[in-house]
């Protein structure tokens, strides 16, 4: 049976651009309240037009698709617990996080400076960990929650150039094993996806046809999988254009 996410609020970071605009538009045409994250301005910086997540929105709502903008910045927890916040006064609840928001600031490791290493563990790994602990207790009382955390093969395997996104993605992989435990007996569900699709931060890194064949939305049925009542947990998922593979599950008893 078709995935439906009808009368559950979901909240995508880093929804303006690329894999996190295709998970929104997917799960919004399944039926999620989705509230678009993206702390991106208006690119044209006239200040007349929308705003990435604000454009997003748009496209939803055309579509017949309940949606709100939110501009948080994930590495700043106060932001963070107004939106969960935000989301929560208008919608009742928080359900599903896709936590997606992310920067590459790609150096060798010679030249990589402290700052270029702990920008990108704010945004991607403490970024990650404000977003579930903003929705975490509501999850908790509700006893019902899916997570879903966009990691890399850059944090399983180590891609050269990525020192400080790799080891984000890897805490992220970490981060996902402890939560998929904790919160099993409270029906909350904890899995990490690594895709592999044409975006601004895959453009400068994949041969053109490559990119062709990867489009974000091709990624999008896995997330709405592992999001979904009958998500698995602790898995690992590797997604490509047009398949996807577990690379791990971990079944323990829950503690
Ligand atoms: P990908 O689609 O591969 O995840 P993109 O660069 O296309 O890569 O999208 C990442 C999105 O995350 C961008 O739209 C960017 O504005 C957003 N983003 C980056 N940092 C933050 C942050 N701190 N808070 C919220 N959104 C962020």
């Amino acid at each position: 049976m078709a995935i439906r996410f009808d009368g559950r609020v979901a909240i995508v970071t880093g929804a303006g651009n690329g894999l996190g605009r295709a998970h929104a538009l997917g799960l919004a045409s399944r039926g999620a309240k989705v509230v678009v994250n993206d702390f991106g301005g208006a690119r044209d910086g006239t200040g007349g037009s929308l705003t990435p997540a604000e454009a997003v929105v748009e496209e939803i709502r055309k579509a017949g698709g309940t949606a709100m903008a939110d501009g948080a910045d994930v590495s700043k927890f106060g932001q963070v617990t107004a939106m969960v916040e935000r989301a929560t006064r208008e919608w009742g609840s928080v359900d599903l996080l896709c936590a997606n928001a992310g920067i590459l600031r790609d150096k060798s490791f010679g030249k990589m400076d402290v700052a270029d290493f702990a920008k990108v563990l704010d945004v991607h790994l403490v970024g990650t960990f404000y977003c579930c602990k903003a929705v975490w207790e509501g999850m908790r009382e509700r006893n019902y929650g899916r997570i879903v955390l966009t990691t890399s093969s850059s944090g399983l395997f180590g891609n050269f150039g990525q020192a400080n996104y790799g080891a984000a993605k890897a805490g992220m992989v970490g981060l996902m094993n402890v939560l998929a435990e904790e919160g099993r007996k409270n029906n909350i569900r904890v899995n990490t996806i690594s895709p592999t699709a044409a975006t601004r931060m895959t453009e400068e890194l994949l041969p053109p046809q490559a990119l062709a064949l990867m489009k974000p939305e091709a990624i999008t049925p896995a997330v709405e999988y592992l999001l979904s009542e009958d998500a698995p947990t602790r898995t690992i998922m590797g997604a490509g254009a047009g398949s996807f593979a577990v690379i791990k599950i971990i079944e323990t008893e829950g503690i």
